[in-house]
């Protein structure tokens, strides 16, 4: 038996079954290379779901994380730890946000984000709001508050009625958003950029109009930019390219450089009018394994000006996909911005994906018929190069 299949044999007895998994095995990474148990190489265009930014094996990162392997992991949050203290800073600074609370996962920072703004609302004086608008076709996590503003009825509904009072609206139509609001309302979440979704883009009018909707009500604007951010799109937070600034906002993904991380920001008009000691804690969440990576990871993306890179790369990655799409009349769109692309086809597109799989180039989906693309943001053009030639033919 190859080693491949004894692997797969051992986890499908013994993980449980909420994933159809590819039947490769991942043993170690380089770069934008990824290697299974066999040796076989493949180019990846998925980062780990929109995390290895930096691509694999980052040197700095590595090393910021193995040094404090050695030194501390954990000291739970009843203490202050440097780490922590240091990636708190960068972090914020990074979003123009004033304070965050570190997390171990996405979800985790979207359930922070929604017990802020309800807290925030229940605090203020003769209003008691609990009611949230969030977007059909949203992704924000698979815990039951995130679950419960994630706009796939597929994932939701089985789960019963969630948390409550979440009314879903239509993104890119403001007037379906207005149409929502009510005296009880409390926050609009909404990921700037739609990933899971199926690659969606947020018209200009669209952001602004909810950014002066909560203004005009006192309501509060929650930004996931959990894949869309760190650099992903061309700026920092795909926010900043609207000209605008959310009230509370999440970050994941690539934020960590591979560990399990997330947090929630927010503005300290916010802080101050809602979470206070005794309100929200977890055990892990800020560790200084963590948080070292965090802190590494910014410093890198300064060091390196990762966002210009991708400002650089994309419009050459935009070109050549939209060459792809020009050659097959079953590619119906190319959306996206910066290294964060979608090609809707007229059908689903899993087929495709495993071809290319078998020819070295790892691609995931949003949605059925969505080829998602979401390479580590340090791509070069040959890597791009790579890519169109493997899709084009197994397309
Ligand atoms: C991945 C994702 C989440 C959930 O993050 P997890 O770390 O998987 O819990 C939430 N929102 C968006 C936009 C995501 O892409």
């Amino acid at each position: 038996m190859k080693k491949t299949d004894e692997i797969i044999d051992i986890a499908d007895n013994y993980l449980l079954h909420t994933y159809n998994r590819f039947g490769i095995v991942l043993e170690r990474g380089e770069g934008v290379r990824l290697y299974d148990i066999e040796g076989k190489s493949y180019l990846d265009f998925a980062a780990g779901i929109a995390v290895y930014a930096l691509g694999y094996g980052n040197e700095r990162v590595n090393k910021a994380i193995k040094d404090q392997l050695d030194k501390l992991s954990h000291t739970s949050n009843l203490f202050y730890n440097e780490p922590s203290a240091l990636a708190s800073k960068a972090i914020c600074e990074a979003t123009g946000m004033d304070r965050v609370f570190f997390t171990n996962s996405g979800t985790e920072a979207i359930e922070g984000a929604i017990k802020t703004a309800l807290k925030y609302s229940w605090n203020k004086e003769e209003r008691d709001d609990y009611e949230i608008i969030a977007m059909n076709g949203s992704f924000h996590g698979r815990s039951m508050g995130s679950l419960s503003v994630t706009g796939n009825r597929h994932y939701r509904e089985p789960f019963g009625p969630g948390i409550g009072h979440i009314k879903f609206a239509e993104y890119n139509d403001l007037d379906s958003v207005k149409a929502l609001i009510s005296e009880k309302t409390s926050a609009i979440i909404l990921e700037t950029l739609q990933g899971e979704g199926g690659i969606h883009v947020a018209h200009a009018a669209f952001i602004e109009g909810i950014r002066r909707l909560c203004d005009e009500n006192g309501i509060l604007m929650i930004l996931d930019e959990i894949q869309c951010g760190m650099g992903r799109t061309g700026t920092m937070f795909a926010y900043e390219r609207y000209g605008i600034s959310p009230d509370i906002m999440t970050v994941a993904k690539a934020v960590g450089g591979g560990l399990p991380v997330g947090g929630f920001l927010m503005k300290e008009s916010v802080a101050e009018s809602s979470m206070v000691p005794g309100d929200h804690g977890s055990t892990y969440g800020g560790n200084p394994l963590c948080t070292a990576a965090i802190a590494a990871v910014l410093k890198e993306y300064k060091d390196k000006d990762i966002v210009s890179h991708v400002r650089e790369i994309a419009p050459y990655l935009e070109k050549r996909l939209d060459e792809i799409k020009s050659r097959h009349d079953d590619i119906t769109d190319r959306r996206g911005l910066g290294c964060m692309q979608g090609l809707e086809f007229n059908h689903p597109v899993g087929d495709i994906i495993k071809k290319c799989q078998d020819a070295g180039l790892i691609l995931i989906t949003a949605g059925a018929n969505v080829i998602r693309l979401v390479p580590p943001l340090v791509i070069g053009k040959e890597d791009i190069d790579q890519m169109y030639q493997i899709l084009d033919s197994c397309i």
